[in-house]
């Protein structure tokens, strides 16, 4: 009997677990090297929101709504302990100095909010509590003969034809194996040392959750808000099924620190979007804060992700990049994975508008000089 495939990858975010899900369900060994917490970044932190249609017209379409079906699938076989809930998705705006805070139409939103439209039904929406979500999915990779394992992947190791056959963490071990995966969000850039890699970026996020128990029904809502100052907000309010309410709106371009482990808030962030919560619903004003957090979401120059084979490295792979849509097309991403590392093409989603190839690599010698 032939040794099952030992893949390594590099991040235990929603992406990287995915794929290690994937591989596990056919039999390969996956190994997540995560250097924080496997869902200690945006995987965590995130906002959680599925839609089966909102990327129509963009090469994004396909593994979206690939991933939405994928989504219903997994929490029907796994159990669901990541509350994944369908739910209504309404847009409106709001205006600070004009935002009446009694209670309006929706006894859960301030008289002061309009709802202009409904943007999703319980047909084309869902949530998902991230964290609960992709330690959920690691979880069921052990199960299948996945490991995760403590480490700061900093170099890759290749064989005597370059191929990549492991990686080196940062206390001087080695781990082997027969692939290599770079899935660290927004710290993938760092692989552009070892391979030729173009650029990914950070763009960072705050958010808050309320413990809102009953108060607030399964609608997510995006809004426009003007605060008094002129500048407008675009928060997102998403409801859970274990009774809390994440909002997010403040974002950033703060540099992203090494260590993910080291990531914090802007200043004043959260006291901002917390005024903005109690202005534009009477649940949020009354209800305590459970989490507030920080985090980043790996974007590459085009806003497309970057899902396949490392150009001219045997053995190196590449998922990272999914910007505002990573818990979305996680499961779809760690099928077409699992599918191109163990048959050599992806059979559900057409994986050439991802291609690496397509974005200008960077230049290693400087990188590593820098
Ligand atoms: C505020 C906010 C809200 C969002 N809301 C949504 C949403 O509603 N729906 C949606 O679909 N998407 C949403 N996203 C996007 C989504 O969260 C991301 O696209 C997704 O989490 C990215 O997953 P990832 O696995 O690529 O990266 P990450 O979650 O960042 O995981 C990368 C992992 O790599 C690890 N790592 C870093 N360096 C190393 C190293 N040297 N060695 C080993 N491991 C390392 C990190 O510790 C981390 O755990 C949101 C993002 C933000 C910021």
């Amino acid at each position: 009997m032939s040794r099952a495939k030992r893949i390594i990858i590099c991040g235990g975010g929603a992406i990287g677990v995915a794929i290690a899900y994937f591989l596990s369900r056919r039999g390969a060994a996956p190994i997540v090297i995560e250097r924080h917490k496997v869902a200690g970044s945006a995987s965590g932190k995130s906002g959680g929101f599925l839609a089966f249609d909102w990327c129509r017209g963009s090469p994004l379409d396909r593994l979206a709504r690939r991933s939405f079906a994928l989504h219903a699938e997994l929490a029907d076989t796994l159990g669901n302990p990541w509350g994944y809930r369908r739910l209504e998705t309404y847009g409106g705006y709001a205006v600070e100095n004009d935002a009446a805070r009694g209670p309006g139409e929706r006894p859960w939103l301030s008289e002061g909010v309009t709802i202009t439209g409904r943007l999703g039904s319980p047909q084309t929406t869902a949530l998902v509590e991230p964290r609960a979500f992709t330690t959920g999915l690691m979880a069921a990779a052990e199960k299948h003969g996945g490991a995760q394992r403590h480490g700061a992947v900093i170099d890759l190791v290749r064989d005597k034809s370059g191929a990549a056959r492991g990686v080196a963490l940062e206390d001087g071990e080695t781990v082997e194996g027969d692939a290599v995966v770079i899935a660290m969000g927004p710290w993938s850039i760092l692989a552009a040392r070892w391979l030729p890699l173009p650029a990914v970026y950070g763009y960072k996020g705050h958010s808050l959750i309320f413990q809102t128990g009953e108060a607030i029904p399964a609608e997510a809502l995006f809004l426009e808000y003007q605060e008094s100052s002129g500048e407008v907000l675009t928060p997102e309010l998403f409801p859970r099924a274990d009774g809390t309410t994440w909002v997010c709106a403040v974002s950033s371009t703060e540099p992203l620190p090494i260590d993910p482990a080291r990531v914090t808030p802007d200043e004043g962030a959260h006291a901002r979007l917390e005024a903005m919560c109690r202005t534009i619903s009477p649940a949020l004003a009354t209800a305590p804060i459970a989490a507030r957090q920080a985090c980043f979401r790996p974007v590459t120059e085009d806003g497309l992700p970057l899902i396949g084979p490392v150009p001219g490295v045997n053995g190196a792979y590449i998922a990272t990049g999914h910007s505002v849509w990573g818990m979305l097309n996680a499961p779809a991403t760690g099928e077409a994975m699992a599918e191109l590392i163990l048959d050599g093409t992806a059979r559900h989603v057409d994986l050439a508008p991802f291609a690496a190839g397509r974005l200008r690599a960077l230049d290693p010698v400087r990188l590593r000089t820098a």
